[in-house]
């Protein structure tokens, strides 16, 4: 049997962000992604889970080029990031591209649905007459599960599950290897979710398309991932495929994400007259675990060290002092 392709590969991935405190000279720095690696093989969907502020979608900027990281490597089909020369940017952003979460405003309302994916195909020059650019729109339209009878209907006029089929057409049409899906079914209506995952995954084995799927909902990611990483804080503090996260997960905070898919009730998040967003960056950049004043299990070392991620079994990686 021959082995997997790598497509694409994280090493040590780090962006940090730094801002002045009101009346305060003294920078404050925040690790939005702190030290993350992680590889995505072929025709395979990774999922990236963790809650909002955990650094899951800056991982999917990068990747796309969007955001610089400000160390690490990515390398994707062999090609590093930071050897890309500008004129190799097009062919790049072909292969990677991004669906992100809100359908509405990633289309520009005055641009029909021709027109949406049209631009995409000029942009790479890949019709040369007018009937082959037709023909290519029809038939990615179709392939997402709208028809040709919306050709010249504007964003406005369709939902916002029709709006995220137009968007990942749009993705389509430059004939991706890899497409990272940012939370692509969190702003729709649950009814409606299942139809876009159910497309999503009928597309990659049509397609054979690499994914990366973030999510801050482990019940989202389970139906189309093949490996997931689980992030707080910036960091990855799980990492297996879907049998080692789903049933034989061992970091609290995995624990904590499958617990809020039975009830919401159950994350630990700090009492509410505290200003969670402060919580976090303090949590963020503490000495120890950054888990460590939600966790129920934590001991004396969490406070004071931070937990390196250890392979515990083949591929299956986790970041906690009890392991
Ligand atoms: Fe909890 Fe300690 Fe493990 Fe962090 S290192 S998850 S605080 S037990």
């Amino acid at each position: 049997m021959s082995e997997k392709k790598v497509l694409l590969e994280v090493k040590n991935l780090k962006k940090y962000y730094s801002k002045s405190l009101y009346l305060n000279t003294k920078k404050h720095i925040t690790k939005a992604v702190d030290d993350v690696s992680f590889s995505v093989y072929e025709g395979e969907t990774f999922g990236l889970v963790g809650e909002s502020g955990c650094g899951k979608t800056t991982i999917g900027k990068m990747i796309v080029k969007l955001i610089k990281p400000d160390s690490g490597e990515i390398v994707f089909d062999g090609l590093n990031f930071s050897d890309i020369k500008e004129k190799d940017l097009p062919s790049l952003h072909r292969n990677v591209q991004m669906v992100f979460q809100d359908p509405h405003s990633a289309l520009d309302p005055k641009f029909t649905l021709f027109e949406t994916i049209n631009e995409a195909l000029k942009t790479h020059k890949l019709c040369k007459t007018k009937i082959e650019a037709v023909a290519k729109i029809e038939r990615l339209i179709s392939l997402v599960g709208l028809n040709s009878s919306q050709l010249q209907k504007y964003p406005s006029e369709f939902s916002g599950g029709q709006c995220q089929r137009i968007s990942i057409a749009k993705a389509l049409a430059v004939n991706p290897q890899l497409i990272v899906f940012d939370e692509p079914v969190s702003a729709l209506d649950v009814s409606i979710q299942a139809q876009i995952i159910n497309t999503i995954v009928e597309l990659q084995h049509k397609l054979k398309l690499t994914y990366i799927f973030i999510s801050h909902n482990l019940a989202v990611v389970k139906y189309i991932s093949d490996k997931i990483g689980v992030m707080y804080l910036g960091k990855i503090v799980e990492l297996g495929t879907f049998d080692d996260i789903y049933t034989h997960h061992l970091h609290p905070y995995t624990q904590t994400l499958l617990d809020a898919i039975l009830d919401l009730k159950h994350i630990s998040k700090p009492q509410q007259s505290i200003d969670y967003e402060n919580f976090l960056n303090k949590t963020r950049n503490s000495n120890g675990c950054s888990f460590c004043p939600r966790c129920k299990r934590a001991i004396s070392r969490c406070s004071e060290e931070v937990p390196k991620l250890k392979e515990v079994a083949a591929g299956h990686f986790v970041a906690c002092h009890l392991i």
